[in-house]
């Protein structure tokens, strides 16, 4: 069954005009393109279509939300630092999810998707930055970790430990193998339950 049996597609907004009613608590899930946040997303949500995996880097530039159930939702931020993106559309992201992170009450969280055999990124720094100075708590997903052998993933893990410091929270995940999955569940659930602002 899945984890969240009504989880539902809401909205793909380009600008906070088109955001949903900023009530209850929600997730964000951001990540550098192609590091597997669509599929993370499907794995921990048990849908495998809620969010769509593309092989096109780069291209989406909505802010995509998701109800998992009344109340909490799952917020899909677009992909950055892919390395053909033009500088214009590098600003629109800016500007979406700055003015998303600035004005977002609900918001209590962000799990941040990270390809285990490239580690923590200048990128994903600058997103932990952004949300730790709203005081919001942060939990990475080190993702494809069946790419790895045990020795490298273990070495993986301690490395983002100490790339991360107090930014954020660390575990190894696969949407494949489905390692971590619990985890991760557990992690999104601990987020959800934490108090708006
Ligand atoms: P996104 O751009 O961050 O949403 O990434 P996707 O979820 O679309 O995944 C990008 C690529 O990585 C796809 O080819 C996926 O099949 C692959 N991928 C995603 N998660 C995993 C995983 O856990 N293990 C492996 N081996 N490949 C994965």
């Amino acid at each position: 069954m899945s984890a969240y049996p009504h989880a539902r597609f809401l909205i793909s907004a380009n600008s906070t005009a088109q955001f949903p009613a900023d009530d209850g608590t929600e997730v964000a899930v951001a990540g550098r393109s192609n590091a597997g946040k669509s599929s993370a997303i499907n794995a921990i949500t048990q849908r495998h279509a809620l969010a769509r995996t593309s092989k096109t880097p780069g291209q989406t530039q909505l802010i995509n939300f998701f109800e998992l159930e009344a109340g909490h939702r799952l917020v899909d931020l677009p992909g950055y630092g892919y390395a053909k993106v033009p500088p214009a559309m590098k600003a629109h992201w800016e500007r979406l999810v700055g003015s998303y992170f600035e004005s977002r009450v609900s918001l209590t969280g962000l799990l941040l998707i990270v390809d285990s055999r490239r580690g923590v990124g200048e990128g994903d720094l600058t997103v932990l930055e952004w949300l730790r100075r709203s005081g919001r708590a942060a939990h990475v997903l080190l993702t494809k970790c069946d790419k790895l052998g045990r020795g490298e993933a273990k070495k993986q893990l301690q490395q983002a430990a100490s790339a991360l410091g107090p930014l954020a929270s660390a575990q190894l995940f696969s949407a494949h193998s489905r390692e971590g999955l619990e985890e991760a569940r557990e992690a999104l659930e601990a987020l959800l339950n934490k108090k708006p602002r």
